[in-house]
């Protein structure tokens, strides 16, 4: 029986008319069964935008961008020459564009629900758009398939954080089961949103910025499907960011574990949960390029023939410190129990931590985080220090909480470069380190120097 493929494109892949018939091809050759597609490159940004514009600023300024927004998609629906009925669903997504703008504007208030379910028109307007090139593309290989539009929204259940909702895995599985069950038939091939989800009261939510990975991922979970693919604007997952290092090599197969941990520490490849539904029911993840379908792409999967010690390298921009100090720790049970309560309290993630005797340093991911009342609770237990403008620095690999002489190695490659905090022993997985933002490249650069292109040998 031929496999299910879930795929999933994102926003460089749904550029242009000619990027989404590029695209249609893939899908076609690899004989996807349900795509999941991003919103055309820059538009959530452009939507927004468009929130923040209507609720601040004159009509004719939120206008410009609902006429960018609209040019940009009547050129892509003009170069496919998309049919009426595509057409008409396209002008109801306008029309709903520009309400809900001016229903934002009259009361001067975007509120998160409202930003959703105007983000989520990105994604509900370039899956008209695919699927009018996905059809295009099964015409012309005389395909017997049909191409069809599904709202995501019918089977991606979610819980109603606004911005960052989280999908509820059963009822999905449920909902999957009872929509999308024809799937295995392969006479057809679905065409969906990514990033967008629903409440079971009826609101529209959105999983969280780059989000359509994860979407793609919950759905692939959802109808059990065989294989998951990422197609993006790279070839694969590499040894770092092409971007900050012109000598990052493409990496062919890697674990779900290095590749978590990769995806967790900022690289914007995989959003950081793609892999948690994927990891679930073991569905391997190839992840490639849209525009080099060719090129040979990565793997990730639960078991892989090679573990090296380095295998790739993360950064993670805008890292605030925040260091509690207080004597009471000493020899004291509870401190640990009573700041993170506060953390928890405001829903405050802390990803990288260590600590002295009467000390704890936290990393958080963000500087909005560091409200006044976070503050001003933590206040009540210790002295609160507060650094931002850090980068995380990760390294990924193999066995690294084992590994004699790795630590030397990698000071000694950036011996003059300020360590702010480290945290090695929790993962034999990752090690990490917090440097200045602006040195976050060049450290950067230099690891990958050591570890990837001096080679394994280097080690020892
Ligand atoms: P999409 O719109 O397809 O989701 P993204 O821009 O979100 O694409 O993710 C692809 C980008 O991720 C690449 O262009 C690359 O700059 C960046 N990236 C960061 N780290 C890595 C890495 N280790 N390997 C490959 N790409 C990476
Ligand atoms: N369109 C959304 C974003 O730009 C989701 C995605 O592309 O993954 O964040
Ligand atoms: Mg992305």
């Amino acid at each position: 029986m031929a496999q299910l493929v879930v795929s999933k494109f994102g926003g460089t892949s749904m550029g242009d008319a000619e990027c989404m018939l590029r695209s249609a091809e893939v899908s076609h050759r690899q004989g996807s069964s349900l795509i999941a597609v991003s919103a055309t490159s820059g538009t959530t940004n452009d939507l927004i935008a468009l929130g923040k514009t209507a609720e601040s600023q004159p009509w004719p300024e939120a206008e410009k961008i609902i006429t960018k927004i609209l040019d940009k998609h009547e050129k892509i629906a003009r170069d496919l020459a998309i049919s009426s009925h595509s057409q008409e669903r396209l002008e109801i997504l306008f029309e709903e564009m520009n309400s809900l703008a001016k229903g934002v504007h009259l009361l001067r208030d975007c509120s998160v629900k409202a930003m959703d379910t105007l983000m989520s028109l990105g994604e509900r307007m370039s899956s008209v758009l695919f699927t009018e090139a996905m059809a295009k593309v099964l015409q012309k290989y005389n395909s017997k398939k049909t191409a069809e539009l599904f709202d995501v929204r019918t089977v991606l259940r979610t819980d109603d954080s606004f911005g960052k909702a989280k999908p509820l895995t059963s009822e999905i599985a449920k909902l999957c089961s009872e929509n999308l069950g024809f799937l295995r038939d392969h006479k057809k091939v679905v065409v969906t949103q990514g990033y967008i989800g629903m409440t079971d009261e009826g609101m529209t939510t959105t999983l969280g910025r780059g989000g359509s990975d994860y979407s793609a991922a919950i759905l692939a979970e959802g109808v059990s499907a065989d294989v998951l693919e990422i197609w993006t604007d790279v070839a694969g997952i590499a040894t770092t960011d092409p971007r900050l290092c012109s000598k990052a090599k493409p990496i062919s197969e890697i674990s779900f574990k290095e590749a978590s941990e990769l995806a967790t520490f900022g690289a914007k490849v995989l959003h950081p949960a793609t892999l948690l539904p994927a990891i679930r029911k073991n569905i391997p993840v190839f992840v490639g390029s849209s525009f080099d379908a060719e090129a040979k792409g990565t793997w990730v999967r639960k078991d892989v023939e090679d573990h090296p010690l380095i295998r790739a390298m993360a950064l993670r921009k805008k890292q605030v410190l925040v260091t509690l100090s207080t004597p009471e720790m000493l020899h004291a049970h509870g401190f640990l129990f009573q700041i993170f309560k506060v953390f928890n309290d405001h829903k405050v993630s802390i990803d990288a931590i260590t600590t002295s005797e009467i000390s704890v340093s936290v990393t958080l991911d963000d500087s909005t985080l560091v409200n006044k009342k976070l503050i001003s609770d933590l206040s009540q237990f210790a002295d609160v220090q507060v650094e931002d403008n850090l980068a995380l620095i990760s390294l990924i690999g193999n066995n690294i909480n084992h590994t004699a002489g790795l630590g030397k190695h990698i000071f000694e490659a950036i011996s003059d470069i300020n360590v702010r905090m480290i945290c090695l022993g929790a993962s034999k997985h990752n090690f990490c380190f917090l440097v200045s933002e602006e040195q976050g490249p060049e450290t950067i650069r230099r690891l990958h120097e050591t570890f990837i292109e001096a080679g394994p040998e280097e080690m020892g």
